[in-house]
C-alpha cells in the first residue's frame, strides 16, 4: 500500500498537529484551582455549592432553575446540603442530557492549597490531598454550562447535577430526588484519570459491621473466665485467609475483592478483651459470587464465636450487620450515552479508551435507578493521597468534552 501513498507524499499536506487541548481558555483553569481549594469534605458541601451557584448566577442562569434536593433527609449520614441541579430547557427539541460530577472530597483533601507546577496541579500543603477528586469533575461540567450561558449556545435539555456523599456511599446518587432532573435519557458523570477513558460498568459492593462479644475478665488472674473477642477475632481472620476469602478472590474463576479495614475495641492488657467492633467489605461483578464472600465471612465468624469458650464452656456471640453499598452495571456498547461519549471524546481528536471500574461511582446508582451513565476521566491522579495532582492537559480536555456533549455544534 505504501507506494500509492507515496505518490500523494509529493502533495504530503503537513501532518495534521493533535489538536491541542487548550482551546479552553485560562477561566477553566482558574475555576478548578478556586474550586480545590474550597474545603467540603462528605456532608460539609455547602462552600461548594455556594461557588458553583455564584458562577452560574453571574453568568446569567434563571436561578428558579437552580435548586438543591432533600439528600440529608434520607442519606445515613444526614448532612448540611443535598445535591444541586440546574436545569436549562433544549434551543431544540432533544433527549434531555444529564451532567454530573460529585461535590464531597476525602477529608484529607480539607485545606488544599492548589498551585500550578507545569502541566500539573498540586497542593501547595504536602500533608492534604488536591480535591482534584472531584474539583475537576465539578468544574469540568461547570465550565460546559457557563459556556452556554455566556454564548448563548445552541442545545438541547441539560441538567446539570453536582452531587454530594459520594466517598463514604454514593448517597447523593443513591438517595437524590430524581423528579428534579427532568427525565434525562443520557448521562455523563466526570470522575478519573484520562479524559478519554469512558467507565461503562462498575463492581457492586458489600459493606459489613461485626460484633464479637466475648466475656471479659481478668488476664492474669483469671483469664480461663474469659471469653477474648481478640481471639475470636483473630480465628475468623486466619480462616478466611487460609481459605482463600481475603485481598484478591479468586474462585471458579469468578473474582472479588474483601478487606477487613476498620478494628475497634479493648482497652488494657490486664483486661480478656469482651468487645470488639469489625468493619469490612467485599466486592464482585458477580452478585451471586459476591453473596458467597458475604456468606464466607459470616460462617468464618460464627464459627470462631462458637469454638472460644470460657471455662463454663459459654461461647462468644456475633453480630453480623452486612448492606449493600452498590450494585454492580454494566453498560451495553451501544447504549445512547456510550455512543454519544465515545463521539464526543473523537471530536477533540482523543481515542475512548473503555474500562470496567473495581470502584463504586455514583454511575452505579444512578444506572441502578434506571439513568444509565456513563462515566468519563477529568485529570485526576493519585487520589486519596498526599500526592494527588491534576494534569491539567486532560482536564481541558476534560471541559471540551463536557461542552461537546452539551453543545454538539459548539467549536469546542
Ligand atoms: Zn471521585
Amino acid at each position: 500500500m505504501t507506494p500509492a501513498k507515496t505518490s500523494a507524499s509529493r502533495t504530503k499536506k503537513p501532518a495534521a498537529k493533535k489538536p491541542s487541548p487548550s482551546r479552553t481558555d485560562d477561566s477553566t483553569l482558574d475555576l478548578v484551582m478556586r474550586l480545590m481549594a474550597v474545603p467540603g469534605r462528605s456532608g460539609e458541601e455547602s462552600q461548594v455549592a455556594a461557588l458553583i451557584q455564584d458562577e452560574l448566577r453571574r453568568a446569567g442562569a434563571d436561578m428558579s432553575q437552580v435548586r438543591t434536593d432533600d439528600t440529608p433527609k434520607r442519606s445515613p449520614l444526614g448532612g448540611e446540603i443535598g445535591n444541586l441541579t440546574f436545569q436549562l430547557p433544549g434551543t431544540a427539541k432533544a433527549p434531555r442530557r444529564l451532567l454530573v460530577a460529585h461535590m464531597d472530597a476525602v477529608p484529607l483533601c480539607v485545606g488544599s492549597r492548589p498551585v500550578r507546577k507545569g502541566k500539573l496541579v498540586q497542593s501547595a500543603d504536602k500533608s492534604t490531598g488536591l480535591a482534584a477528586d472531584n474539583r475537576a469533575g465539578c468544574a469540568a461540567i461547570l465550565s460546559a454550562a457557563l459556556a452556554i450561558l455566556k454564548h448563548k449556545l445552541p442545545h438541547p435539555p441539560l441538567t446539570f447535577l453536582w452531587c454530594v456523599q459520594e466517598e463514604v456511599g454514593l448517597f447523593g446518587a443513591r438517595h437524590g430526588d430524581l423528579s428534579l432532573l427532568g427525565k434525562p435519557k443520557l448521562a455523563f458523570n466526570w470522575d478519573g484519570g484520562p479524559a478519554e477513558k469512558l467507565t461503562i460498568g462498575a463492581t457492586g459492593a458489600f459493606r459489613m459491621k461485626i460484633n464479637v462479644e466475648g466475656l471479659a475478665s481478668h488476664a492474669g488472674g483469671a483469664p480461663e473466665k474469659g471469653i477474648s473477642a481478640v481471639t475470636i477475632a483473630a480465628l475468623a481472620i486466619a480462616d478466611l485467609q487460609n481459605a482463600g476469602w481475603l485481598g484478591l478472590i479468586e474462585k471458579d474463576g469468578i473474582r472479588g475483592t474483601s478487606n477487613v479495614g476498620v478494628v475497634t475495641g479493648g482497652a488494657a492488657t490486664n483486661v480478656v478483651t469482651d468487645y470488639l467492633e469489625l468493619r469490612a467489605e467485599c466486592r464482585a461483578h458477580d452478585a451471586k459470587f459476591r453473596k458467597r464472600i458475604l456468606d464466607a465471612f459470616r460462617a468464618a465468624f460464627e464459627k470462631a464465636a462458637a469454638s472460644v469458650t470460657n471455662h463454663e464452656g459459654v461461647a462468644g456471640k456475633i453480630k453480623f450487620e452486612s448492606r449493600q453499598d452498590y450494585e454492580s452495571f454494566a453498560l451495553r456498547s451501544d447504549e445512547p450515552c456510550v455512543v454519544e461519549a465515545e463521539r464526543a471524546v473523537r471530536a477533540v481528536g482523543l481515542n475512548p479508551v473503555r474500562a470496567i471500574s473495581n470502584g463504586g461511582l455514583d454511575a452505579n446508582w444512578l444506572s441502578a435507578r434506571g439513568i444509565p451513565t456513563v462515566t468519563l476521566g477529568c485529570g485526576q491522579q493519585n487520589v486519596h493521597t498526599t500526592s494527588e495532582r491534576l494534569d491539567i492537559p486532560a482536564f481541558e480536555y476534560a471541559c471540551r468534552i463536557a461542552l461537546k456533549l452539551t453543545a454538539p455544534d459548539a467549536d469546542a
